[in-house]
């Protein structure tokens, strides 16, 4: 069923993270009728827009104008226009751009919507094997300063912990995680719903051993088991 857009509402569209046929029908939809799409980058949603034949002019909305361009959006939105927010992969807002955007918009007393879809956190997580009733977000940890600190913080959390890291810095995070939370359970999937998916599973030292025979290439989220409650209490 196709939806009726209200004037003036924020819709934040998930799309895929690999394999185009993730794209939901209601995102197209969406897609093909609001009156602008603000794109992390546009030159990736063109091909992504090619595929499924949508012509609905872009602007760019990133990190990097997301000070100056938001308030601009809210005002389009002001005067009746409907925007979709999209990012280059998976679900705006998860480390990615939108969340202040979704601030300006609600104070400003617009709707919004969300249209979901794929998110590699929620992947990784229900494909790990690890408790999945409980869960906290890390997301990508600072490169440098506060790094180990936002491990170390992690000790006593008893759900499962959701990383995202590069291909360069998975290893290294692996080792982190063994030195400061300990030799934990753990699932790294890469390259979610591509060709070359892939989930290893087991301790950090399993886990290592298996990454040792080739470079890593790829995306990754790393799912890391929270600490037993029953040991909570010694760790406080
Ligand atoms: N908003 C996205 C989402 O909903 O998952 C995340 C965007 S964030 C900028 C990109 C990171 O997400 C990657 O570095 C990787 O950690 C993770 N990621 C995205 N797509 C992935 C995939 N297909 N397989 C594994 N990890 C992926």
């Amino acid at each position: 069923m196709s939806q009726q857009i209200h004037p003036g509402t924020l819709f934040l569209v998930a799309t895929p993270i690999g394999n185009l046929d993730d794209m939901t029908f209601r995102a197209v939809h969406i897609l093909k009728t609001v009156d602008l799409v603000a794109a992390e980058d546009t030159r990736n949603s063109s091909v992504l827009f090619r595929h499924f034949g949508i012509s609905t002019p872009m602007t760019a909305y990133h990190e990097f104008n997301e000070r100056t361009k938001g308030p601009e959006l809210v005002r389009e939105l002001l005067t009746g226009k409907s925007v979709a927010v999209i990012t280059d992969a998976g679900t705006p807002g998860i480390s990615d751009p939108c969340y202040p955007l979704v601030r300006l918009a609600l104070e400003a007393g617009l709707r919004v919507e969300s249209i979901p879809g794929a998110c590699a956190a929620v992947s990784a997580l229900i494909l790990s094997g690890l408790p999945v009733h409980r869960f906290r977000y890390e997301g990508f940890l600072p490169h440098k300063k506060g790094r180990q600190t936002r491990i170390l913080n992690l000790k006593t959390e008893t759900g499962s912990i959701v990383f995202y890291e590069s291909p360069h810095r998975v290893i290294r995070l692996l080792e982190e995680i063994k030195e400061h939370l300990g030799d934990r359970q753990v699932s790294v999937s890469r390259e979610l719903t591509k060709k070359f998916e892939e989930t290893l599973r087991g301790t950090v030292t399993d886990v290592l051993q298996k990454m040792s025979l080739k470079e890593p290439k790829g995306e990754f989220v790393v799912v890391v088991e929270g600490l037993p409650e029953r040991k909570k209490s010694h760790e406080e």
